[in-house]
């Protein structure tokens, strides 16, 4: 017996259409109406009837937030990251010459990279 939760679904939110693929498919997934690539939406969700164009909207807006919320928390990681790496490469600097700090530090510039 097929199990439903190992299926995601995208949706077309033009055509407010869902189209339902296991969790292990890769390649994009075209809407069947406009054929422009559906969005992947994951698995438990309960979507308003096709005709109910307000609660679409809202759904559409909510997930073009909850977006727009990932990328800046992913660039507010990388910046963290780099004030991280920066600081450490001060304290390196400061601390006794040794192998294990220098190959640190050569780690550490690449990673900012100002090898
Ligand atoms: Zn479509």
């Amino acid at each position: 017996m097929k199990n439903s939760t190992s299926n995601w679904n995208w949706i077309c939110f033009d055509c407010r259409i869902t189209v339902r693929r296991s969790w292990t498919y890769k390649n994009d997934v075209p809407c069947p109406r406009c054929q422009k690539n559906c969005v992947h939406f994951g698995t438990e969700i309960a979507l308003p009837p096709a005709a109910d164009l307000r609660a679409w909207r809202k759904i559409r807006r909510t997930f073009q937030e909850s977006r727009a919320d990932s990328v800046e928390h992913a660039k507010w990681q990388r910046v963290r990251r780099q004030h991280r790496l920066e600081w450490e490469l001060v304290e390196l600097e400061k601390s006794p010459a040794s192998g294990k700090r220098d190959r640190r530090i050569a780690h550490v510039r690449v990673s900012l990279g100002v090898a």
